[in-house]
């Protein structure tokens, strides 16, 4: 097993979040960095409340998605600040978390990774990756068209505008390998580990679950979020990237 300072740190992280996951309380940190948007569309002229309200199912799976895999992560009830479906000029819905530390590390990785940190780091990517993902992968799997699939449809949209969902997964994905072939070869397969992880009836029912709860309009506090959520889930106090089998936990952490 690696015992690099970077995997105490991660392991503490891990620790604080259970403890947080059993005892509902503790915050690990305050900060804002990321919010993470869906149909971003700059357009004059988009009346954007009719907009919102026609498109509120999509939203609702989209950042359903994103606050899931957060909560399958034990990182919700630390990380989940608020699930906000008033859609500005920007975005139509957010799910605002706290700084992640998978995130700040990703993005201060410069140049190669040493041998024993590889497989830490890729987990890393993985994890955040698999974040930007759910959020597509939950709409589409949801309001999309079944005979066509959310990923060449989010490599097409990111080549014309900026999409978080994507520029992030594929940075990610790039820090953590030696050429584009290789962070393109990671990133299909993140996106079929993220349909994988979506098609889990347990965790699919939990996505449904706190989607059918956001309204169009509201801001939902992180902490109700994690209640749905907590619901929908059921059972016990095991973080739940646990109770997914080894697969998953070699996979993601
Ligand atoms: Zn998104």
């Amino acid at each position: 097993m690696l015992q690099s300072p970077l995997r105490v740190m991660f392991l503490r992280e891990i620790f604080l979040n259970w403890l947080d996951f059993i005892t509902r309380g503790y915050i690990l940190s305050r900060q804002k960095i990321s919010s993470e948007g869906v149909a971003q569309m700059s357009t004059l002229g988009i009346d954007w409340d009719t907009y919102d309200r026609d498109h509120i199912r999509e939203h609702a799976f989209h950042e359903a998605g994103h606050a899931v895999v957060e909560f399958l992560l034990g990182r919700a009830r630390g990380h989940l600040v608020h699930i906000s479906m008033r859609g500005d000029h920007a975005v139509a819905a957010r799910v605002r978390r706290e700084r992640c530390m998978d995130v700040m590390f990703l993005h201060q990785l410069r140049g190669p990774i040493a041998d024993d940190q590889h497989a830490f780091a890729r987990a890393m990517a993985v994890r955040e990756a698999v974040q930007c993902f759910a959020g597509p992968a939950a709409e589409w799997e949801a309001t999309g068209d079944p005979d066509d699939h959310w990923f060449s449809h989010l490599c097409k949209a990111a080549d014309y505008e900026e999409n978080s969902d994507f520029d992030d997964a594929l940075l990610f994905a790039r820090k953590v390998t030696n050429s584009e072939g290789k962070a393109w070869l990671l990133l299909r397969r993140i996106a079929a580990w993220t349909d994988e992880l979506l098609s889990l009836p347990r965790v699919w029912k939990t996505v449904e679950s706190l989607a059918n709860s956001l309204h169009h309009g509201i801001e939902m506090p992180g902490a109700v979020a994690c209640e749905i959520m907590e619901r929908a889930w059921g059972g016990d106090h095991r973080l739940p990237i646990f109770t997914l089998g080894r697969k998953w936990r070699r996979r993601m952490l």
